[in-house]
């Protein structure tokens, strides 16, 4: 099973995004998760070797007992730690990347689910691999809620579910990003038997549950 990623999409032609879209990654992390997307490829056209790449769309979110998450080294790059970390006071404010986008709020827009959907997206195709005849040594899902959220959404919603204000400011586009992406997870439903179960608020709560368990330690 491979933790491949939506940035081998690159720039959408469509949205949501099935698993037919072209990939054109724009960047490094795109380009180098596409390779080795290909590289299985080929290992199962040579050796029949059966393997199954997960595209994640964008994974946020906890364990819910808080004993589980992220904590990424030095400054977050990514909106949810950030966030948290913002919202506990200890970055001084969460910087909004562009609110002229073509969105109907202006900020950008993701398909966040739930870590815990995710890790389930692994058991479900480790099962499938299990069963896997020699036509489907070689599958690809996408995986994400379906759901299109932007950041100013996401942003309301942390702040509605767990009651804290967080500090923010709008700044400019951040290079790289692409306006929209989401996922179409018919596949990963009517082949793999996933779908995500988690809402956006349990990604929010168990998130910022887990920034409180940490500031404990
Ligand atoms: N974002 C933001 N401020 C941040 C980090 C991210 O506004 O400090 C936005 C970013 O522009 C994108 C979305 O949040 O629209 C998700 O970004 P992230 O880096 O979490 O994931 P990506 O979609 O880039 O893989």
């Amino acid at each position: 099973i491979f933790s491949s990623t939506a940035a081998t999409f690159g720039e959408p032609q469509y949205t949501p995004i099935d698993e037919h879209h072209p990939q054109q990654p724009i960047n490094p992390y795109g380009r180098t998760k596409l390779m080795v997307e290909q590289a299985l490829a080929d290992y199962e056209r040579a050796y029949g070797f059966k393997s199954v790449c997960l595209r994640y769309f964008n994974p946020i979110g906890a364990h819910p007992s808080g004993s589980i998450g992220e904590l990424p080294r030095g400054i977050p790059n990514n909106l949810a730690p950030y966030l948290t970390q913002a919202a506990a006071g200890l970055r001084e404010a969460l910087t909004v990347f562009g609110d002229d986008y073509p969105t109907p709020d202006g900020t950008a827009v993701r398909d966040y689910l739930h870590v815990m959907d995710l890790a389930e997206a692994h058991v479900a195709a480790l099962r499938f691999l299990d069963k896997a005849t020699d036509r489907q040594a070689f599958e690809v899902f996408n995986l994400g809620t379906g759901r299109a959220v932007s950041v100013k959404e996401l942003l309301q919603a942390f702040e509605r579910v767990n009651g804290i204000a967080v500090p923010h400011r709008i700044g400019a586009r951040r290079q790289g990003d692409v306006t929209e992406l989401w996922a179409d997870p018919t596949q990963a439903e009517q082949r793999l038997g996933w779908k995500a179960k988690h809402s956006l608020d349990d990604m929010l709560r168990d998130a910022w549950n887990w920034q409180l368990r940490l500031a404990e330690e």
